[in-house]
């Protein structure tokens, strides 16, 4: 903890301006992407890896969160971060279960938080515990987890954190997949069928000059294009307040959906423009 710290002091002293990339490893093209552009808005790259168990429900995937830390540093010296930060659960927690963290409001219990309860707390926290051993001038983020990026953002905003969010686009396979660790969990059909995701979201984008009723219709539509997997949420919200979309509206508006495949869940978004 003190070398990090110590290690982004160094640089700050010669000079450096400092951008931060908070992972939980098992990294692909999706995470190398934030650290190249945390490399083009920055004089240092700080990457964080840790698999925050304080974002993990009961029955959730902590124990079998893919970790790849070898092939994770190797990548991210190729990528030519400055400093990797992977600390271990004790060194997060010393004191076991917390005794303060940070809440997320409202926004924080739909969607991804209404089927995994409490993981927005869990990541807000620790994700403001990495802010304050950092303390990066920039931090990184991933369009692809939308809903976080909107609780990041407000947080940052209601508490003050004297740091600047920058927001780098989902990347995806090239047959629409969205990169994710949890991708590794599926097998051939799986991989098949998680297609689902992407193509609703084409569907509803197709749709969006119809309004939300065609964008809801043919969104669903591509579920039933496939077996084997099952609808968790599919709902419009207004980017700025996360809330759903009126019947009527229109203008800019983000598509959330999330699936289950086997036992992976998957989620995914793209913004629209409703007509
Ligand atoms: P994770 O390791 O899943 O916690 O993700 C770490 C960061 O990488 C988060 O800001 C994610 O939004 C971002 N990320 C994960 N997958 C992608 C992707 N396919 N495209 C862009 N960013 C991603």
């Amino acid at each position: 903890m003190g070398g990090v710290r110590d290690a982004v002091a160094a640089l700050r002293a010669a000079g450096c301006t400092v951008a931060f990339v908070p992972t939980m490893g098992a990294l692909h093209e999706g995470h190398l992407t934030l650290v190249r552009r945390a490399r083009a808005i920055a004089d240092a790259v700080v990457v964080s890896i840790f698999v925050n168990p304080l974002q993990f429900g009961a029955g959730e995937d902590l124990d079998r969160y893919p970790r790849t830390l070898d092939s994770d540093l190797g990548a991210l010296a190729r990528e030519g971060a400055d400093l990797v930060f992977a600390p271990t659960a004790d060194e997060m927690y010393p004191y076991g279960a917390v005794e303060t963290n940070v809440t997320a409001g409202h926004v924080g219990t739909l969607y991804e938080g209404a089927s995994r309860p409490g993981h927005f707390d869990g990541m807000l926290t620790v994700v403001a515990k990495l802010f304050h051993i950092v303390r990066p001038d920039i931090a990184v983020f991933g369009q692809k987890d939308a809903q976080q990026v909107f609780l990041v953002r407000r947080m940052v905003a209601d508490l003050n954190v004297p740091l600047a969010i920058e927001i780098v686009p989902t990347v995806r396979e090239p047959d629409g997949l969205a990169m994710s660790s949890r991708n590794r969990y599926l097998d051939a059909d799986g991989r098949r069928t998680a297609l689902a995701l992407s193509e609703a979201l084409a569907a509803a984008g197709a749709a969006a000059g119809d309004g939300l009723d065609e964008v809801l219709a043919e969104a669903a539509g591509a579920f039933g294009d496939h077996d084997g997997i099952e609808l968790d949420y599919l709902v419009v919200v207004d980017p700025t307040t996360f809330l759903p979309v009126d019947d009527g509206a229109t203008g800019r508006a983000t598509v959330l959906v999330a699936a289950r495949v086997g036992g992976t869940r998957l989620i995914d978004n793209a913004d629209i423009e409703l007509g």
